[in-house]
Order: structure tokens, then sequence, then C-alpha cells
């Protein structure tokens, strides 16, 4: 018999759409993959040299459980720039991915009974950690609001139990990027009502359009000392299996966070922070220019594809490399053998009439969404929106 904790999470419903779109393929089938929660792409040649020297050096041992003191300063300098705040090593954690980092940061801020307001659609990791912690997730609805939370429903979200709120821009699974009241009304009411933000950055690098990405912190200063923000490489430099993410909190947090992962994984992979620390300290950037631009590129020729769609609205896709679709017109008010049709029916129909893996968004707690991901190459996104967009123009 297992842990009455296992009944609080399964594994991740991302996970699984790819495993689906897997299984079709070894079984024969030709199938486009749009479930990618990476960006298909070449390694930085300066993470490749780092880890080669790393590795010719004969580095092997454990280092800091928190990571290498010159990569904190690194990346300390970092986040300086990316707020324009000082900030100090003492103040950020290496961790093995942003996953890592957030789930320490619920680990250490959140006791049993606590309440954690997350808007939804969400990615689905914020609430399993949430609950693994022993807190309760409390959702909040963005859908008729663009995927931007408005504040009022925030503010009526918050109880005295509120000990936290998660913030993820620009958002996964919905691409959309928060605007710069809507983060200053979520500080002050942090402020306000006492409870921290959780900050996940991990798609800041990829805004598109007019908007831009801002860190809550240099919005509002004063947030800073309640604020984790959370960042990582796997999506700026597609580093996804290296396992390299980080923090940066108060120090208290830190520490916290230190004696923890002391307890649980220990250091993150020593090659991998000794590859990262290489590239921040030679990038010039160019490797980072093309990721952007080739993202950007990719977005335009997806949203062409998708201007065709005739009963689903194209979406605005304002940041990372998502296509998230609101099906709601679409299913509703569709019924199979008196069950509900949701976003689960298409994608199952999209995998099996047309070879096109996307993601349900009852893995985000919408059952009327589908993500696509777009970080995939451009002949394989053009046939795949292709098939997509003449299943659901077709829709019965
Ligand atoms: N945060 C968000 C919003 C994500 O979408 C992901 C990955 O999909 C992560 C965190 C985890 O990133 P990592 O691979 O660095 O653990």
């Amino acid at each position: 018999m297992l842990a009455q904790r296992t009944s609080m999470f399964k594994s991740s419903g991302t996970a699984a759409a790819r495993a689906a779109a897997k299984a079709a393929a070894d079984a024969g089938k030709q199938i486009v993959d749009l479930t990618a929660g990476e960006i298909w792409c070449d390694l930085a040649p300066t993470i490749r040299s780092g880890a080669i020297e790393a590795i010719q050096k004969g580095v092997n041992r454990y280092t800091d459980t928190i990571g290498l003191a010159e990569l904190r300063e690194a990346l300390a300098r970092k986040v300086s720039l990316d707020t324009g705040q000082g900030w100090k090593s003492d103040e950020i954690a290496v961790t093995s991915g942003a996953k890592q980092a957030l789930f320490n940061t619920a680990m250490v801020l959140l006791n049993p009974g606590d309440e954690v307001i997350i808007p939804s659609p969400y990615w689905t990791t914020f609430p399993a950690q949430i609950m693994i912690a022993g807190a309760t997730p409390v959702f909040v609805e963005t859908r008729s609001s663009g995927y931007v939370p408005r504040i009022d429903d925030i503010e009526a979200a918050v109880t005295e139990r509120t000990r936290a709120i998660v913030i993820n821009t620009p958002a996964n699974p919905t691409g959309a990027v928060y605007d710069v009241q809507t983060l200053i009304s979520i500080a002050e009411l942090a402020n306000n009502r006492n409870f921290w933000v959780i900050f996940d950055e991990c798609y800041g690098d990829f805004v598109h359009g007019q908007q831009s990405h801002h860190p809550i912190v240099t919005l509002v200063p004063e947030v800073r000392s309640r604020t984790v923000i959370i960042n990582a490489f796997s999506k700026s430099l597609a580093l996804t299996g290296w396992r390299i993410g980080y923090l940066a909190a108060p120090k208290d947090v830190v520490n916290a966070v230190k004696a923890l992962q002391s307890h649980t994984t220990s250091n993150p992979n020593v090659i991998a922070q000794h590859a990262v620390l290489a590239h921040l300290h030679q990038s010039d950037g160019v490797y980072e220019g093309r990721l952007r631009s080739r993202l950007a590129s990719a977005r335009q020729a997806g949203l062409d594809v998708l201007s065709a769609l005739s009963r689903v609205p194209v979406p605005k896709a304002q940041g990372g490399f998502y296509f998230y679709l609101d099906l709601s017109d679409l299913l509703n008010p569709g019924t199979v053998n008196g069950a509900a049709v949701t976003a689960d029916d298409v994608v199952n129909s999209l995998l099996s009439e047309a070879g096109v893996a996307a993601v349900s968004g009852t893995a985000f707690g919408d059952p009327a969404g589908i993500r696509i991901s777009y970080g995939i190459p451009a002949d394989m996104l053009e046939t795949g929106l292709s098939r997509l967009v003449e299943v659901l123009n077709a829709w019965k």
C-alpha cells in the first residue's frame, strides 16, 4: 500500500500526451508531435565547449549544495541586470531545473492548510507541488480576460489562509504576457495582504509583438522581500535535458532551500553547472538572438496557417512558444454518449484521424483548451497545423 500522499498527484499530463504520441509513432503511424515543452535546436557552442572543458579538466566532485560559488555570482549579476537591482550570490540557489526551484520553494514556504492562488489555466506542476507540500491550490479563472487574471478576481480569492500566489509570465500553456498594471496590482495586494509571490519567468526571454516581460520586483521594489523569482536555462538556452535552474529570493529562503536540497538531490550536475557558467562568461548573445528569431518566424508561420480556423479564435500567442486554442464555442454543447465533449476528445481525434499530437487543456485545468508547441522544425509545424485546422474546421 502506498502513502496517502500519492493520491495527490499523477504523472504530468504533458508527459502523458508525449507518451501517447510516441506510442502511436512506435506503432508505425506518421505522427507530427506538437506536444513538446522544449525547443528543437542545436546546442549553444559555449555550452558544448564549457562542458567539454570541464570533462577534460577531470571535474568530478560535489559542488556546494546550491551551486558553484562562481555560478551563483554570475547568476546574481544576471538577476541584477534582468531586474535593474543589486542582487548578491547569497540570494541565489542553483537547482536541477526550474521544477526543483519551485518544489523547494513550496516545501520551505508552505504549511499544511495554507492556500496558494494559481491563475487557471495553469502549468500542470504548480498545483501538484503545492498539494505535495500539504497546501491547497485556489484557482482563479482567466479565460474570459485574455488569460491574464483580473485583479478583482484575485482579491476575491484571498483569505486569511492565503500564503502565496504563483505568477507565471509569459504563461505556459496560454502564452499570455502579464501587463504592467496587473503586475503592479498583484504586488500591492501581496504587500497589503501579506502573502508571497512565486514569480516563474522561465519564458521571460520569449515575448513577441508589442509587449515586454517585466519582473515584478522591478515594477514594485517593495515586493522583493516577499518574492521568489524562478528561472532556468531549460527554455532560454534550449537546455531542457541539462537540468539547470535557479531561484532568487531573500537569504533566509535561500538558506532553507540549501538545507532541504542537501537532504534531497545535493548539487545540480557539476558538468552542466560548468557549461552554464562558461556560457554566462563568454556568450555574446548571438545564440539567444538566433533562438528568438527562429521562434518568432515559427510563430508567424504558425499563425498564418491558423488564420484559416473558422470556428476557433486565432490565439494571440504573446509569449513562450505555445499556441493555446480556446475550443469552448466548438465543443459547446456537444455530448458523446451523454458525456460532455472536452478537449480530450478533440486531442484523441487529432491523434487517431490526423496523426497530430497536442496536449489537452484538461492537463492545465481547462477542459476547453488545447496546447500546441511551435518550437519544432518548420516543415513539421506547417504539416501538423494544416491537419489540425482541417480537423477543427470539420468538427461536428
Ligand atoms: N515552469 C514552467 C512554467 C514550465 O513550463 C516549465 C517546464 O515546462 C518549468 C517551470 C520547468 O522547467 P525545468 O525544465 O527547468 O524544470
